[in-house]
């Protein structure tokens, strides 16, 4: 089947389970929801969303989170993975768009990347679920099922958000990358599950995946 004729499909079965495509991180505006994306690396929205009302009550626009110490920052994340960093950054970031941007979050990937601890990932979830502008965020989970899929060689994620770039129409952009990601966690599991059993996998895996699926699969039984 060639590369177009799946995504399309893929897309129609992805909109007929994910009609909608809410949000998953807790927010109110651009700002928090860009605190809340940086909060989110290698830690789950979950967690995220358990201590951001605490820390958007304290800290709800930059101007009152960067006159917050790190310290209270960091006593609000705690729990989440790579705390300390995170609060250093979230109390610069606070910093930099008082000085830089007026108080606002600009609507720039430029400036948006030269952030401390927002990377192209981060921005492009900004862009895309803040302002709307079509962008196409590629976590692991996206990376991976893109090659799994056949719609991208998977050498990289830039590599991977090009292929899939060019593959699904701008417009859908948006909320496909939420729908990738929510099948991804109804249907993924880590490990030992059948491919054949799956809505996608059973009919767009390339045989690559399928082979190395096996090879993982034969390790842990
Ligand atoms: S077969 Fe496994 S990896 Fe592929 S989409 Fe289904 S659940 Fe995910």
């Amino acid at each position: 089947m060639r590369r177009i004729d799946k995504a399309l499909r893929i897309a129609q079965e992805l909109d007929e389970r994910y009609p909608t495509t809410p949000i998953p991180l807790d927010h109110s505006d651009a700002f928090t929801l860009l605190v809340a994306v940086l909060l989110s690396a290698q830690t789950t929205d979950k967690k995220v969303n358990e201590v951001t009302p605490a820390l958007f009550a304290d800290g709800p626009t930059p101007a009152a989170m960067a006159a917050l110490p790190v310290e209270t920052i960091l006593r609000h994340i705690r729990q989440l993975g790579l705390a300390p960093t995170k609060a250093k950054n979230v109390r610069r970031l606070s910093e930099l768009l008082l000085e830089r941007h007026g108080g606002e979050v600009p609507v720039s990937f430029e400036a948006l990347e030269a952030l401390p601890g927002v990377g192209h990932k981060t921005a492009s979830v900004v862009m895309s679920q803040a302002f709307g502008v079509p962008a196409f965020p590629v976590d692991t989970h996206i990376h991976r099922l893109a090659a799994r899929w056949g719609l991208s060689d998977g050498k990289n994620v830039d590599k991977t958000e090009r292929d899939l770039k060019r593959v699904f129409p701008k417009e859908t952009w948006n909320k496909l990358h939420l729908q990738i990601i929510f099948f991804g966690r109804e249907f993924c599991p880590a490990r030992n599950h059948d491919m054949l059993a799956c809505p996608v996998c059973s009919w767009a895996a390339t045989k690559k995946a399928v082979a190395a699926q096996d090879k993982k699969d034969r390790r842990v039984r």
